[in-house]
Formats: structure tokens, C-alpha cells, sequence
């Protein structure tokens, strides 16, 4: 594949095609769930994390939430850091949605957002 420097000149849009046409040819060649099993072990093994993580993580609290086109996990809006937590607000108090369990968690990925205007 690329060189890693001339990886690092890319774009963040850039690199996500670079990775969005690597995910497709390893889903041709059967090889995406045992790389997906292994992202999802260790989220920061993902290659978009990595490629943030050489950009330079913006380390900010932001508004709204992202998710990696490449693994599906919960990312940096800015910076697309994997390193994240999100935090919500449950019956008035702010939390890490990570620790809440199970079915609330898949509450939070159930809504959606609306404009009010
Ligand atoms: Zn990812
Ligand atoms: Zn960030």
C-alpha cells in the first residue's frame, strides 16, 4: 500500500476513502470480520484512530457525537479520536454513557436528532 508519510499528508477525507475501499476489498476476500473482532477488542487498533492519533488529537469537549465509518464505534467529531467518551444527560445528571448498561446504551444509539426551529 502507501508509504506511512505520504499516509500522513493525506486529508482526513482522503484517508477515510483510503480505508472505506481497503474495508471493501477485505469484505471481498472474507477477511473483515476477524479484523472487525479485532478492532472491537481494542477500539484504538482501528486505523482511523491511528491516523488521528498521528494527526494529533484535538483532546476538546464537543458538541454532538460521530461515528468511525470504518468500525462503527463512537469517535471525536473534530479529530475522529476513538479515545473518546461520550457523556449524556440521564434523568438531570451527566454521565459516561459507556458505564450505563446495556439496554440504556442502546437507547442512547436509538435516538435521533431533530432540528427545532
Ligand atoms: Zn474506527
Ligand atoms: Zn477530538
Amino acid at each position: 500500500m502507501h508509504e506511512i508519510d505520504n499516509i500522513l499528508k493525506l486529508s482526513q477525507t482522503e484517508f477515510l476513502k483510503l480505508c472505506l475501499e481497503w474495508k471493501e476489498d477485505m469484505i471481498k476476500e472474507g477477511k473483515w470480520d476477524e479484523i472487525q473482532e479485532n478492532i472491537d477488542s481494542n477500539v484504538l487498533r482501528c486505523p482511523v484512530h491511528q491516523f488521528a492519533a498521528r494527526k494529533g488529537l484535538c483532546k476538546k469537549t464537543t458538541g454532538g457525537t460521530a461515528k468511525c465509518l470504518i468500525c462503527g464505534h463512537y469517535i471525536c467529531p473534530e479529530c475522529y479520536s476513538h479515545a473518546c467518551d461520550i457523556i449524556s444527560r440521564v434523568t438531570g445528571y451527566l454521565q459516561v454513557v459507556s458505564s450505563w448498561n446495556a439496554p440504556k446504551q442502546q437507547e442512547f444509539e436509538d435516538r435521533k436528532r431533530y432540528g427545532v426551529k
